[in-house]
């Protein structure tokens, strides 16, 4: 079985994409031997995806993938994008995130918002890139506990609960992540044949 390197140590990531490549062994950072962070410094979510993927393959020679997500809010030009992990500073915390977004927006009736993920693949060397978006829109506060991030502030459009309230399997089907792995698997469909 080849081995396919993802550029993450999250399990709940790894044990969604996993079930959906059976035809490989995708492995953890860690289960790469990896342990130091992978750079991510090109100011742009689809350069950030690409510059991990390319050097998770320079110092492992595995095919490899990483993805990135960034939320981007129309009133606030497109914020917090490609700060969206540490928009409230560096200890990456989900909480004083969305506190900070909520504070952000305070008084503004324009809520829209998209949550978009890419998906880099370096595969024998060559990049490929595959998009996946979700649009919705940012409450006026916290609604529900679950998922992961900013799940309980974005409501996907054509729904009323919040990513928070929604159950995973929802989630699953319409979100930003959901979608770009569809793209990344239809691509090694096509590549078997
Ligand atoms: P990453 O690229 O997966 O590390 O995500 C970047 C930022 O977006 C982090 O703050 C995540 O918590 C947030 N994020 C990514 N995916 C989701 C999601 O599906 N729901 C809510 N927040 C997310």
């Amino acid at each position: 079985m080849r081995s396919l390197v993802f550029a993450s140590n999250n399990d709940k990531k790894l044990n969604e994409i996993r079930p959906l490549l059976p035809e490989f062994k995708v492995l953890s950072l860690a289960e790469a031997g990896i342990h130091a962070d992978l750079p991510e410094t090109t100011g742009t979510i689809k350069g950030n995806a690409i510059q991990k993927a390319r050097y998770l393959y320079q110092i492992t020679g595995f095919n490899c993938f990483s993805d990135d997500t960034g939320l981007e809010v129309n009133a606030l030009g497109g914020l917090p994008g490609v700060d969206t992990a540490h928009y409230a500073g560096p200890e990456r915390d989900a909480q004083r995130n969305m506190q900070k977004l909520l504070n952000a927006l305070e008084g503004q009736m324009n809520r829209e918002a998209r949550f978009v993920t890419v998906i880099a693949l370096v595969w024998e060397g060559e990049v490929f890139t595959f998009e996946g978006e979700v649009k919705g829109s940012i409450a006026y506060e916290l609604k529900g506990t679950g998922g992961f991030g900013y799940d309980p502030v974005f409501v996907p459009e054509g729904y009323e609960q919040s990513f928070g309230e929604l159950s995973p399997a929802i989630k699953q089907q319409i979100s930003h992540r959901a979608e770009a792995i569809k793209k990344l698997i239809a691509w090694f469909g096509a590549l078997k044949g």
